[in-house]
C-alpha cells in the first residue's frame, strides 16, 4: 500500500523547495567547475614559477669540467642541491645530442627530448608526467647545451583530485540539507496562506461575519489577507442590504394584505347591504392599487440593480421638452390640490439618457413636491444649463424635511413620517427609484430643504450637444 506523504506533490512548497534545489545544484555545479579549473591552473602556475627560479639559481652553480659544464660540487652547492632535491625537483645538463652531461636527483627517469627553445614541456613516463623547464645555457649558444629542470606533477593532480572527491561526496550531502531546509523555509512562509485557506472555507453561504484579521509582517500575504477581509466587507454589506430589503419589502407587502383580510372579514362576520358591499370593495380596490404600485416599483428597483445602463438604452434625450410636457401633465392633479406649478425651462437642453427612465425619475420628485406642499403651495420646475452641465432643480414650498432624515432620504422604504405616509399612502420607493436612475445616467441627485419652508431636490448630469445646434452652429 503507498503510504500518503506528508506534502502533496504538486504543492506549492516542493515545488518551490525542487526550484531552490535545482538551482543550487546548477549553482554549486558552475561554482565547483571555475573552483577545479582554477585550482589546476594556479598551482601549474606556481610549479612553473619555481622550475623557472630554480633553474636561474641552478645556473651560478655551473663549472666548466673538462670543456663541459657540470655542477659545482663545493659544500655550500652540495646543501642547496639537496634542498633541491628533497623539494622534488630532478635537474639535468644535456648536450646538442641529448646526451646527459651532468645530473641530480631522479634525472634519469625523465625521457630526453630535444628542445628547440627556452620552454616549458610535459614528459609522460609510465608512472607519472614530469613538467619540464629547458634552458639555453647562456655562455655554451655555441654547442648548444643545455639545463632542465622538472618536478613531477603528480602532486597538482592529486589536490585536483582531492578537491573532486570532496565535492562528489559533499554535493548529495549540501542538497539533502539545503532540501530540508528548502522545505521548513516554504513551510514558513506558506503557513499564512494555509491559515487564509482554512478560514475562507469556513465562511458559510450566509454567514460573512468572520475575518481572516492576519497579523504577521506587511509582505505579500497580508495584502491578500487584507484584498480579502475588504472583499467579504463588501459582500456582508450586500448581503446585510439584500435581507434588510427582504425583509422590508415583506413587511410592505403585508400591511395591504393584513388591511384587505381584515375588512373582508368584518364585511362577512355579519349580512351586509348592497352599498356596505360596495363600500368594501371601493377600500379593498384601493389597498390592491398600493400593493399593485409597490410591487411595481419594487420591480422597476430589482430591474434596475441587475442593470448598469446598456449604451443602447442612451438615447440624446430632449430634456426641455420632456420636462414640459411633464409639467403640463401633473397640471390638473395640482389644480385639483390647489397648488400652483410653475415651469421655467430654459430651451434645447440635451442630455443622453433613457427617456423612459428619465420621466420616471421626475415624475417622482414632482409627485413628492405635490404630495408633500398644503393646498396654496407652489411647486416650481427649473432646467438650466452651466457650460457642460445640465441641471434640473423640482423646488416645492411644502413642510420641509428635518436635517436628521436627509442622508437616509435615498434609502429605500425611508418615509419620514409614519403617519404621513399612511395618509398619501407612498410605500419609500419613489426617491430610491430616483436615485438609482440617476446613478445609471451617472448625474448627482442631491436634496435641500428648510422645515415649514419647502424643499429643493437637484439633478445634474452632463449635457449632450444637440444634434441640431451641431447642424447650425
Ligand atoms: P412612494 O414615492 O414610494 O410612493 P414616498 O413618496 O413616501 O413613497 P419617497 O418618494 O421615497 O417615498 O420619499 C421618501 C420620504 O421623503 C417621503 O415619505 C417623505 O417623507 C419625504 N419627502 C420626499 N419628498 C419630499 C418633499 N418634497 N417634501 C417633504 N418631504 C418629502
Ligand atoms: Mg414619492
Amino acid at each position: 500500500m503507498i503510504k500518503k506523504l506528508p506534502w502533496k506533490i504538486n504543492s506549492l512548497r516542493v515545488r518551490l523547495t525542487a526550484w531552490y534545489i535545482f538551482l543550487l545544484a546548477l549553482t554549486l555545479t558552475l561554482f565547483s567547475s571555475y573552483l577545479y579549473i582554477q585550482l589546476e591552473k594556479s598551482l601549474l602556475a606556481q610549479l612553473d614559477t619555481n622550475l623557472q627560479l630554480t633553474s636561474t639559481q641552478t645556473v651560478t652553480n655551473l663549472i666548466n669540467s673538462n670543456g663541459h659544464l657540470a655542477f659545482r660540487k663545493t659544500v655550500d652547492s652540495q646543501a642547496m642541491t639537496q634542498h633541491l632535491l628533497e623539494a622534488g625537483f630532478a635537474i639535468r645538463l644535456i648536450d646538442e645530442k641529448g646526451q646527459i652531461l651532468d645530473g641530480l636527483g631522479r634525472y634519469e627517469a625523465i625521457p630526453i627530448t630535444l628542445p628547440i627553445q627556452t620552454s616549458f614541456s610535459n614528459l609522460k613516463t609510465s608512472t607519472t608526467t614530469w613538467r619540464v623547464y629547458s634552458q639555453i645555457l647562456p655562455d655554451t649558444n655555441n654547442k648548444g647545451e643545455w639545463l632542465q629542470v622538472a618536478e613531477s606533477l603528480e602532486p597538482i593532480y592529486e589536490a585536483s583530485e582531492h578537491l573532486l572527491t570532496l565535492m562528489v561526496l559533499g554535493f548529495p550531502l549540501v542538497l539533502v540539507i539545503a532540501e530540508f531546509g528548502g522545505l521548513f523555509l516554504a513551510d514558513r512562509a506558506l503557513r499564512p496562506i494555509e491559515r487564509i485557506i482554512r478560514t475562507a472555507g469556513s465562511i458559510g453561504v450566509n454567514d460573512f461575519t468572520q475575518r481572516i484579521g492576519y497579523q504577521g509582517s506587511t509582505d505579500e500575504v497580508r495584502r491578500l489577507a487584507k484584498t480579502l477581509d475588504r472583499m467579504l466587507d463588501r459582500l456582508q454589506l450586500g448581503f446585510e442590504h439584500e435581507r434588510r430589503f427582504t425583509a422590508d419589502a415583506a413587511h410592505e407587502l403585508r400591511t395591504p394584505l393584513t388591511v384587505i383580510k381584515g375588512r373582508i372579514g368584518v364585511t362577512l362576520s355579519r349580512p351586509r347591504t348592497v352599498e356596505e358591499y360596495e363600500q368594501t370593495l371601493q377600500n379593498l380596490e384601493q389597498e390592491t392599487d398600493r400593493l399593485i404600485r409597490l410591487t411595481h416599483g419594487l420591480l422597476f428597483l430589482a430591474r434596475l440593480d441587475l442593470r448598469s445602463m446598456h449604451p443602447t438604452l442612451l438615447q440624446p434625450v430632449d430634456l426641455s421638452n420632456l420636462l414640459s410636457t411633464l409639467v403640463e401633465q401633473m397640471q390638473p392633479l395640482a389644480s385639483t390640490q390647489h397648488i400652483q406649478i410653475i415651469a421655467q425651462i430654459s430651451p434645447q437642453l440635451f442630455i443622453r439618457g433613457n427617456a423612459d427612465y428619465l420621466t420616471n425619475l421626475f415624475l417622482n420628485l414632482i409627485d413628492n413636491a405635490l404630495k408633500y406642499t398644503p393646498s396654496g403651495g407652489t411647486v416650481t420646475v427649473k432646467a438650466t444649463q452651466k457650460y457642460q452641465v445640465v441641471e434640473v432643480q423640482v423646488q416645492d414650498t411644502g413642510a420641509g424635511i428635518e436635517a436628521k432624515h436627509l442622508p437616509f432620504l435615498f434609502d429605500r422604504f425611508y418615509r419620514v413620517e409614519e403617519a404621513r405616509t399612511r395618509r398619501t399612502g407612498g410605500a419609500g420607493l419613489g426617491l430610491a427609484i430616483a436615485n438609482e436612475i440617476t446613478r445609471l445616467h451617472n448625474g448627482k441627485l442631491t436634496v435641500e430643504s428648510q422645515v415649514n419652508q419647502g424643499t429643493t431636490f437637484s439633478f445634474t448630469v452632463t449635457s449632450h450637444q444637440s444634434p441640431v445646434t451641431s447642424v447650425f452652429s
